[in-house]
């Protein structure tokens, strides 16, 4: 087991893109590690940089203490699944398995029984001597997954392993693998572009923008507290309310009224402000939608519209003009044209600087 260190990594493509642009990270040991961004972040790059099939610009990587920046693929001990499974069409499921074995000459009869176990393991019994192009789609990301276990990595990397299949089959997928990762405790680096895959999945996520590590964190940290309004904007399945606000009087530190949406929410400011433009983050689900008449900061509309999630449903509010989106459980969901009051406590309303975005 091991775990990844990679300190000022930059990977420039020899068009003059800088994919991976200076990007520290540490992931500790048996842990289950998530990069999650936009498509052409440079997620595919940095994890093809950690396996050593892109070449670091700047920078180093260590795989258990090692500096593998410069050392061969096939002898930095990872394992690597691809996108689209890459597996060889004209081998048995047997052979896919074991055949990064059979580079390194590992006997036949050994070669077998590691098939069998992992085949095991991956609920693949029955189908060894199957070709890929008979199998299923969730069969051949488990025949994929199966070959980079078998490699006895000391770090399994993961690109997008679940993206080629259906909804009902992803959600399935992702319950096994998260399962087959703690029965084996390996170090796990995980890409995916969804945000429910990442926080459902990972220990700890790294959100990725332009090369760039944006915020990193537990599934937690990064949906209750999004470090900048890019992460705010990436994190969540409701979008995050990012509206324009004002703070008035003059305060040290502490909480503070801010003016919004014609109406006011509380919250905590970390550094001393006067009269300065902000931009208030609350999470629908952070949101209190009531009838009855409120005390104290609260923003008023009218009900637009209403979409139902399931149990719960996305009420969309017209507040002095700005649209403010709050979830209630779907009996509680109130008609279009009904005059609302909305509240959030103050320790779920954050507060970022209107020209950087961050926190
Ligand atoms: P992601 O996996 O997050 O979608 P990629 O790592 O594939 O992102 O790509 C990051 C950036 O690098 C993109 O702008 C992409 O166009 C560019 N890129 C990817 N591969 C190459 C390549 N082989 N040559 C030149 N540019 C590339
Ligand atoms: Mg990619």
């Amino acid at each position: 087991m091991a775990g990844i260190d990679i300190e000022g990594l930059a990977t420039v493509y020899p068009n003059g893109v800088r994919a991976v642009d200076g990007l520290d990270l540490q992931v500790a040991d048996g842990e289950f590690f998530a990069l999650l961004g936009p498509s052409g972040c440079g997620k595919t790059t940095l994890l093809r940089t950690i396996a050593g099939l892109e070449t670091a610009t700047e920078g180093t990587v260590r795989i258990d203490a090692a500096d593998v920046t410069r050392t061969d693929p096939g002898k930095r001990g990872v394992a690597m699944v691809f996108q689209d499974y890459a597996l060889f069409p004209h081998m048995s499921v047997s052979e896919n398995i074991t055949y990064p074995l059979k580079v390194r000459r590992v006997a036949a009869a050994t070669r077998a029984s590691v098939a069998s176990r992992t085949a095991g393991e991956l609920s693949l019994d029955g189908l060894l001597e199957r070709k890929p192009g008979q199998l299923s789609g969730g069969q051949q990301q488990r025949v994929a997954l199966a070959r980079a276990i078998a490699s006895e990595g000391k770090v399994l990397l993961l690109d997008e392993p679940l993206s080629n299949l259906d909804a009902r089959l992803r959600l399935e997928a992702r319950t096994f693998l998260k399962k087959l990762q703690r029965d084996l405790g390996i170090t796990t680096v995980f890409v995916t572009h969804d945000q429910a895959e990442a926080l459902a999945l990972a220990d700890r996520i790294a959100v990725m923008e332009s090369g760039k590590l944006r915020q990193l964190g537990s599934p937690r940290e990064v949906f209750a507290r999004p470090a900048n309004t890019f992460v705010a904007n990436f994190i969540g399945s409701t979008p995050m309310n990012l509206i324009p606000g004002r703070i008035t009087e003059p305060v040290d530190q502490g909480d503070v009224v801010v003016s919004v949406a014609g109406g006011s929410l509380p919250a905590t400011t970390f550094v001393a402000v006067a009269d300065v433009e902000v931009t208030v983050g609350i999470r629908p689900e952070y949101l209190t939608l009531t009838t009855n008449d409120v005390s104290g900061p609260a923003l008023r509309g009218t009900v637009l519209v209403a979409e139902n999630l399931g149990t719960q449903s996305l009420v969309t509010v017209d507040c002095d003009g700005t649209l403010v989106g709050v979830t209630v459980p779907e009996e509680d969901e109130p008609a279009a044209g009904t005059a609302v009051t909305l509240t959030a406590p103050v320790s779920r309303v954050l507060l970022y600087d209107r020209e950087t975005g961050e926190l």
